[in-house]
């Protein structure tokens, strides 16, 4: 069969491609292997970039429906002393510094999310479904083999998307070795009940752990906690009751809430680790989201690049439609406007991730400091919400990394207006193969 494009891969990124795509009228077939929903955990916080192209996509009311919004989240750190916790000092981070209309985050069950988007992209009859459908190789450039229904599909593309997460076969083809960074810490994540006071996002953190609370929809809260690598089979043979003591000890309004978690079944073991491919096209295969590049969970921004790229890559495969050109060339725009931004956003997902890692862990007063040093100095505020919402990108200068130290005063005098500047994203600089044309390597 044929196809304009074939998108490997049912997750949030392809599928945010394939409704951008089947918008534009393009014939568009999604090939996703795994069965029906998933139960594993994989990201729930929307930034405000993904909400703006909710908007675009004309879904963001009906995500907006089914999520909770979060304006701030909360950072306190606490010390033990005697086997209790004690409060050390509290700063908050809040997403309203930015001036747009979509100041805010918003948490939605990741099913949910894809359920909206593909629901949508089913109303276009240039679009097409494939489930459970494993692609298993290229034939030659413009063919790949798909299992479906007990037989091989043979389908025949002008591009190829591979939006098929961290094993990703596409990016075999595109050439890529990719180097895992592992890091010293894990993860347990679970959803529980909520008090009814705990609406926006709260980060607990010790020198030796971190607890970070999201509210969900229908009274839900996403707790993630921090533990060393290697101690999980540990805590877990130590019973349940383990568990919850120590998130209790660290938040006691969490008892007889966490309480309520069954068995050890619903807790989700979390392995962060970060890559990022050289290339992202070749010829006429893409890759996007995880398939491209994994981020540490700390800054909550793996689901949204897989969006961000979706988007982008959707609009790009729509102008060189529209010129009636889907030569490879083109596709280099893609890696031309992204990977700068991934870039980015990895290293600050790392750096989050260092302020909790052993060799770092005892410097708890220096990462304290820089919250609150954050929260004083208005720039340094700005610049950290801006860049961990995707709406734009301002790297903090040397003098404003010793600001964070608490080498350098935090600055008072800034006028909040000041800083409602041009660092938000343009339509020219997230789409500019529509003002510039041409090829990417050329401008
Ligand atoms: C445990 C965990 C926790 C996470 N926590 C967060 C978080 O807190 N915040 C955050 O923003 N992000 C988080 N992430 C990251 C986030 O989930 C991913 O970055 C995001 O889902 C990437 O989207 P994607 O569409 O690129 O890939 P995926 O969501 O991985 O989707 C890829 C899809 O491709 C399918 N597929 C794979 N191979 C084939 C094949 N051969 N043929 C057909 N289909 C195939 C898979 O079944 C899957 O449905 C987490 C991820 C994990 C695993």
């Amino acid at each position: 069969m044929n196809t304009d494009v074939l998108i490997i891969g049912g997750g949030v990124g392809g599928l945010t491609v394939a409704l951008r795509l089947a918008m534009c009228g393009i014939d568009v077939t999604v090939v996703e292997q795994q069965k029906g929903s998933s139960h594993t955990y994989k990201g729930e916080l929307l930034q405000p970039k993904s909400l703006e192209i909710f908007r675009r996509l004309n879904i963001a009311e009906e995500i907006r429906k089914n999520g909770h919004p979060l304006h701030t989240i909360s950072v306190e750190e606490k010390k033990n002393k005697s086997g209790y916790y004690q409060h050390r000092g509290k700063s908050k981070m809040d997403y309203r510094v930015i001036s747009t209309p979509f100041n805010y985050g918003l948490m939605i069950p990741h099913e949910e999310l894809k359920k909206i988007i593909l629901s949508n992209a089913m109303k276009y009859t240039t679009f097409h479904y494939y489930q459970p459908a494993r692609f298993t190789e290229f034939v030659n450039q413009d063919k790949a083999l798909i299992n479906y229904n007990g037989s091989t599909l043979q389908i025949n593309a002008k591009v190829f998307v591979g939006a098929e997460g961290r094993r990703s076969k596409v990016r075999q083809y595109i050439g890529n070795d990719i180097k895992e960074q592992m890091y010293d810490h894990h993860f347990l994540t679970v959803t529980f009940p909520r008090p009814s006071d705990l609406t926006e996002g709260k980060m607990i953190s010790t020198k030796d752990t971190f607890l970070g609370l999201f509210p969900l929809p229908d009274n839900k809260v996403r707790s993630v906690y921090l533990i060393p690598s290697g101690e999980y089979k540990a805590i877990k043979e130590k019973g349940i009751e383990e568990f919850f003591d120590r998130v209790i000890s660290l938040c006691p309004e969490l008892d007889t809430f966490i309480n309520q978690i069954p068995s050890w079944k619903q807790i989700q073991l979390m392995i962060p680790f970060q890559y990022h491919a050289k290339a992202y096209s070749k010829h006429n295969k893409v890759i996007i989201g995880d398939a491209a590049h994994t981020v540490h969970p700390m800054a909550g921004e793996g689901m949204n690049l897989a969006i961000q790229d979706g988007d982008a890559l959707g609009d790009l495969i729509c102008w060189m439609d529209e010129q009636s050109d889907y030569s490879e060339k083109h596709l280099n725009w893609f890696e031309k406007v992204r990977k700068p931004r991934v870039d980015h956003l990895l290293n600050l997902s790392h750096l989050a991730a260092l302020a909790y890692s052993k060799p770092f862990r005892y410097f708890t007063k220096i990462r304290g400091r820089g919250f609150k040093q954050m929260e004083n100095d208005h720039m340094l505020h700005y610049k950290q919400m801006l860049n961990i919402s995707g709406l734009g990108m301002w790297k903090e200068s040397l003098y404003e990394r010793f600001i964070q130290l608490g080498l350098l005063p935090a600055r008072s005098f800034q006028k909040k207006h000041m800083l409602q500047s041009d660092h938000l994203f343009t339509m020219k600089e997230d789409y500019p193969w529509r003002y510039k044309g041409g090829v990417a390597n050329d401008c």
